[in-house]
């Protein structure tokens, strides 16, 4: 007999058919002997429709209001499924973020899991009830309603799977699992049966579509494992667990690639210390984050060139706020471009094998595509390309780093070089 938490998402619960059907997937996992926590998100559209009647009520809602209009979405949801179980002849009990004893701090909209009264939960549990908890809701500790940001009933699941102590955290959702590659431009795009966190939280552009990233570093922090699978078919989905040695041979697990960042290049910056920081300050200052930074020598000796890359929601915020430091600062002009794309190649493998790099290079050199800029981290490579190339590139990589093939038992896909 296991402790699991299941989470299933708003397309999961989208209208009454659908709840049913989770409902009785729910208990015939209870008959055979577990015990359940069931977390569920609002159906799907609900959060977005209310956030659009609250802002027909006023364009800049408060956001302590705003809060509890939005949890009401998941509110409902679990307590028509709470419904539905019950005429099915089994015990079942709904629970808001504040019954459940979820606490956080008081950020609305984006506030964060501080921990979790885990008495209430496990007492409904003892009766044998199968408990049904309200996703992405909490209450600060004056007791107001809190919500934990978009997505946020997956960080739900897995924080009180971790404070449950449970077995297993299973995320359902409309997709099958972790791909090698978004299936939707790379028809050669694998699931995985396992990935690391660590591959998980570097893959954010593909895995947040997938999982919400906090609920990745609470299964990393607190060893929760996470499955990720489909809720409409049966199949195994993808295991998100700590690393191990066949996880390690594998060099590329994965390639995402990100279509909303835009490039900025700020030309002829004097080379003295200090500039970054002028230039950077302000950006940060508007909540602005950026991403790549890359700084090459610029026209003449004694100037640089700062390049860096930022969403392409804050674009133009960003360029107005960069040409008013150039000025100040008694640099040159200011560059920019949206049609760029971040591709990058993930895996743990990385950290032990050389040419890895140079392969992904090679690869989209053959191909005439053009690199403007590169990262790396120990387990990820990323390249800034036109994004013109972003459906090619992802299938060029795909295929030289032989991503369609289930990883053969200890074989390595690149060869070491001597
Ligand atoms: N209902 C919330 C949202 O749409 C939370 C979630 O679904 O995880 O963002
Ligand atoms: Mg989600």
């Amino acid at each position: 007999m296991a402790l699991v938490v299941q989470k299933y998402g708003g397309t999961s619960v989208a209208n009454v058919e659908r709840i049913r059907a989770v409902a009785e997937r729910v208990i015939s996992r209870k008959r055979k002997g577990d015990d359940l926590v069931v977390v569920l998100s609002a159906r799907a559209g609900e959060t977005d429709s209310l956030i659009r009647l609250a802002r027909e009520m006023t364009p800049k809602p408060d956001p302590r209001e705003l809060d509890v209009l939005l949890s009401v979405g998941e509110q409902i949801t679990v307590a028509l499924f709470s419904m539905a179980v019950k005429d099915m002849g089994y015990e079942a009990v709904s629970m808001t973020g504040y019954q459940a004893g979820i606490i956080t701090d008081c950020c609305y909209g984006q506030a964060r899991i501080h921990w979790i009264e885990t008495l209430p939960v496990m007492d409904k549990l003892h009766d044998g009830k199968i408990v049904v908890v309200a996703g992405f809701q909490g209450y600060d500790e004056e007791g107001n309603i809190t919500t934990l940001g978009r997505g946020g009933s997956d960080t739900t699941a897995v924080a009180l799977a971790a404070a449950l102590g449970a077995d297993l955290c299973e995320i359902y959702t409309d997709v099958e699992g972790v791909f090698t590659a978004d299936p939707n431009i790379c028809s050669k795009a694998r699931k995985l049966e396992k990935i690391s966190y660590e591959e998980m939280l570097e893959m954010a552009s593909m895995g947040a579509k997938v999982l919400h990233l906090r609920s990745v570093e609470f299964g990393m922090k607190y060893h929760v494992p996470i499955m990720v699978l489909s809720s409409f078919i049966d199949a195994p989905g993808t295991l998100v667990t700590k690393e191990d040695d066949d996880m390690e041979r594998v060099v590329v697990s994965g390639i995402t690639y990100n279509r909303n960042e835009a490039r900025i290049t700020v030309t002829n910056v004097p080379d003295v210390p200090g500039m970054a920081a002028r230039l950077f300050r302000p950006i940060s200052d508007a909540n602005i984050n950026v991403d790549l930074i890359v700084q090459g020598s610029g026209s003449t000796p004694g100037v640089v060139n700062m390049s860096f890359t930022v969403p392409k929601s804050d674009y133009e915020k960003t360029i107005a706020i960069a040409q008013g430091v150039a000025a100040e600062i008694g640099a040159g002009t200011v560059h920019s471009n949206p049609d760029i794309a971040k591709i990058s190649i993930i895996g743990l493998g990385m950290r032990n094998h050389s040419g890895v790099a140079t392969k992904m290079f090679e690869t989209l050199a053959r191909e005439n595509i053009n690199i403007k800029m590169i990262t790396t981290s120990e387990i990820k490579i990323s390249a800034i390309i036109d994004e013109k190339y972003t459906e090619l590139a992802v299938r060029v990589l795909h295929d030289a780093f032989e991503l369609e093939k289930e990883p053969p038992g200890g074989v390595m896909k690149v060869k070491e070089e001597s």
